[in-house]
């Protein structure tokens, strides 16, 4: 069996979303299932709107999540000259022909089409046939290039996703491939591409269904088999709506920033779109001895913020304590603080509270750096009952010779005790004067993670 080859082929007319890195993960994850290619190909010949930082998302965000092409990336605008040959090939062949209609006859052939309730199409004026006088050529008039679509016949495809699709011929114009100036159109670029990456499966947006039966009519003309193709269903937004820039998706790096773990994405992505029985929460090995293109769903799938982070809260509780403190240090560069080796054990106490990076940060913040309690929060809870008890509390933690999670519960009981006042009588305005919120985790364990004089200080403040 020959060697698969997949491949991503994005345009970099916008920042890529998690709608689009989605159609990377599955020919990446496809092609690693059978120990294929996965190839990165940019789409750059709309040159008007391609830009360099979106071809730095595509790679940024291919690198972070660890899907790195195993060839490529090829850009298009590189590959022009190639295109060229192969049109040459067709013309030599006589499988195009230069068109002259201008944009103003095309409109108003359109006009008369829509008119007569006919569907749009050029109407293969220029196209020669056996016996038939063509118009004079016009003077001045670079013409298009038009391919020769068969007239007759089906184009078909088993979809992996849709199953079999079948279009009539006659549905079909006279695709334009090659412009006025000579460069060539997007279909046959993407044709002639698929071919020479030797692309043994399209898995691409639906959005491009409509494109399939035209290139397949190349690969004929080309003298190739195509590829199979899977074209998977749309990512809606919470709204419904197709995901897009414009309606507020997010650059895939943006998550990233946000504290996201790349496994997460990967298991959230994949899930979105794609199953494995019930498996909702699974690691990057598990996917790629599991995926295919079998399982992929045949309906629009939704994006949701709040099951994302609910898997990334999943990856980051099944991280060890070690890993934990690796990954969250980047984000406590960000807000200036200097871990020390306390970190595993905060990042251990914390980490079921917390289901973002970011958020783990800022907590680890607080051990380090001053906070700000909420003023609501201390006249609640730092009042003249806890005054005393906190005092207490604070001259018992100064003289601790021992500063573990045992001996700290032991003073914390004998300030009860002493007091006679209740648990949460204490903890939450401890809580508060410690971290800045009455919410943490057990008050032993958030004692003994601090340094011993900042207790001491930041008790003082009640
Ligand atoms: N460049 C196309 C896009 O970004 C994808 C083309 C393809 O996968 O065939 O939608």
């Amino acid at each position: 069996m020959s060697v698969v080859r997949t491949r991503f082929a994005p345009s970099p007319t916008g920042f890529i979303h998690l709608g689009n890195i989605r159609s990377a993960l599955y020919p990446w994850a496809f092609a690693k299932v059978h120990q294929g290619v996965f190839i990165l190909r940019i789409e750059d010949t709309d040159q008007d709107r391609s830009t360099q930082a979106a071809v730095d998302v595509i790679l940024q965000g291919m690198k972070w999540l660890g899907m790195a092409p195993d060839e490529g990336p090829f850009y298009q605008m590189q590959r022009i000259k190639r295109y060229q040959e192969v049109l040459e090939q067709l013309k030599s062949a006589g499988e195009v022909y230069p068109c002259y209609m201008s944009i103003q006859e095309l409109d108003a052939l359109r006009e008369t089409q829509i008119a007569n309730k006919l569907k749009p199409k050029y109407d293969g004026t220029w196209r020669p046939e056996i016996g038939k006088t063509l118009p004079p050529i016009p003077e001045g008039v670079q013409p298009v290039l038009r391919f020769k679509n068969p007239k007759d016949g089906f184009v078909s495809w088993n979809d992996k996703v849709k199953g079999l699709i079948e279009i009539s011929n006659e549905e079909l114009d006279d695709l334009v491939i090659a412009r006025p100036d000579g460069t060539p159109t997007y279909n046959f670029c993407v044709v002639v591409d698929d071919i020479d990456m030797a692309i043994t499966h399209v898995i691409r947006g639906d959005d491009h269904v409509n494109n399939t039966p035209r290139q397949i009519n190349i690969f004929k003309a080309l003298g190739h088999a195509h590829p199979t193709y899977a074209h998977l269903p749309t990512v809606l937004n919470e709204q419904g709506e197709k995901l897009s820039k414009r309606n507020g998706a997010k650059a895939v790096t943006a998550y990233e920033a946000e504290g996201y773990l790349p496994e997460a994405m990967i298991n959230y992505l994949a899930r979105l779109g794609w199953s494995h029985g019930d498996d909702e929460v699974f690691s990057v090995e598990q996917f790629l001895s599991w995926f295919d293109l079998d399982h992929l769903g045949k309906s629009a799938a939704q994006f949701d913020e709040a099951k994302l982070k609910w898997v990334n809260a999943q990856h980051i509780k099944a991280l060890s304590q070690e890993v934990l403190a690796e990954r969250v240090r980047p984000f406590l560069s960000a807000l200036g603080v200097v871990p020390d080796d306390r970190l595993p054990a905060m990042c251990q106490l914390l980490k079921d509270r917390c289901d973002t990076l970011v958020a783990l940060a800022k907590w680890v913040s607080v051990f380090y750096a001053p906070v700000q309690p909420n003023s609501e929060e201390l006249a609640k809870h730092v009042n003249d009952v806890s005054r005393p008890a906190i005092a207490l509390l604070k001259g018992q933690l100064e003289e601790a010779s021992v500063w573990d999670v045992p001996t700290i519960a032991q003073i914390i009981k004998d300030v009860l005790s002493q007091t006679g006042l209740k648990m949460p009588q204490l903890a939450m305005p401890v809580r508060v004067l410690l971290a800045g919120t009455a919410q943490t985790p057990s008050l032993d364990a958030v004692i003994s993670l601090f340094n011993q004089k900042e207790v001491v200080e930041r008790l003082s403040k009640a």
